[in-house]
């Protein structure tokens, strides 16, 4: 395949940001911004380590290496605005087919008015995606992790796990031609990140965001150790899937809590902003949900604790758990 001829193919007819100068065309692209601060993010997938062609068709791959760079600045409270991207293209992957990849990101970036403004074509062993995705937010105003508070709610958007049990059912080839799994699948394929979630939150003095890539379990660690707080967590409040807990009843519970690629948000606010938080969800058409609170440190350092019953344990990074007092 002739480089030139495949740049050509994906290069964008016309911008759409105005802060944008030059675009794909040059040894690099140019962007003016316009007082604000500017957020960026990366992220690469490679064939048989991120994902497989057996589970993915290549639009499902362009959308969900860009939706994992989206969840990033939805994390931070960002508005999307470019991205770029680098790939390696090995012998066995046809032009058509990765014209299908870069529309997976091109009919997701649409969505955000995000312009395509550069990238990489070099050819290798194994196809790999790098995207670069920026985006802007007002001065002062990206949302950090370490931000919360104890006192704080904390919550979480739509259902977790779903995107493991997806990929359980694309793994076992069975087909039970259910909504349930037809679901599932698809939040796996195509996960959708809550950017104008995030966005609508600008209003808000304070927030702490992260997104769930790994699992809330380890993300729920993230939050306590940079904000230096407690986390407790009520486990029958997290939020899952009925075609999740149908058609995984056995492992559902692990599954919502250290299952990765969800890419919802887990954040804490302070209890006075919590209906306006409640109220934006539904504006932006999610799910949201109060699974716990911030507390104070009440060990040598920062845990996470999950509640069951009348059961108190830490819930590890890992998703692991073990009783509160046994060490
Ligand atoms: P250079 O040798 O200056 O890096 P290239 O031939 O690599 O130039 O790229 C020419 C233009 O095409 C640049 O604007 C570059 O950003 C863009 N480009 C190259 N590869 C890709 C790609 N895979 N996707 C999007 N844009 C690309
Ligand atoms: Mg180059």
């Amino acid at each position: 395949m002739d480089e030139f001829s495949f740049i050509r193919s994906v290069q964008p007819a016309y911008y759409k940001q105005s802060s944008l100068i030059k675009g794909i065309s040059d040894d690099a692209a140019v962007i003016r911004p316009s007082g604000g601060d500017v957020v960026t993010a990366v992220d690469t997938m490679v064939e048989d380590v991120h994902f497989s062609r057996k589970t993915m068709q290549p639009h499902h791959i362009g959308h969900r290496v860009l939706a994992a760079n989206l969840s990033d600045l939805a994390a931070m409270g960002s508005t999307p605005a470019y991205y770029m991207v680098s790939i390696t293209i090995p012998s066995d992957w046809s032009e058509e087919e990765l014209i299908e990849l870069y529309a997976g990101m091109d009919d997701l970036a649409a969505r955000y008015r995000m312009d395509l403004i550069g990238g990489d074509t070099v050819s290798g062993r194994e196809l790999s995606v790098t995207v670069t995705v920026m985006g802007t937010v007002a001065k002062g105003k990206a949302r950090y992790r370490s931000a919360a508070v104890p006192g704080d709610v904390l919550f979480v958007t739509g259902t977790l796990g779903d995107s493991r049990g997806g990929l359980e059912w694309l793994l076992n080839e069975k087909n039970d031609s259910s909504s349930d799994q037809a679901f599932l699948i698809d939040r796996h394929r195509k996960p959708w990140p809550r950017v104008s979630f995030a966005e609508g939150l600008s209003t808000l003095q304070r927030v702490a965001l992260n997104d769930v890539s790994d699992g809330i379990a380890n993300e729920a660690n993230e939050i306590a150790e940079s904000s230096g707080v407690d986390i407790h967590i009520a486990k029958d409040m997290v939020p899952f899937s009925s075609a999740l807990k149908n058609t995984f009843p056995d492992q559902y519970q692990d599954w919502m809590l250290s299952g990765g690629e969800d890419f919802e948000l887990l954040g804490a606010v302070p209890l006075s902003d919590w209906t306006l938080v409640q109220e934006n969800a539904e504006t932006a058409g999610i799910k949201i949900t109060k699974i716990g609170e911030v507390d104070e440190v009440s060990g040598d350092s920062p845990r996470v604790f999950i509640k069951e019953s009348d059961q108190i344990a830490i819930l590890k990074k890992s998703g692991y758990t073990h009783l509160k007092g046994k060490g």
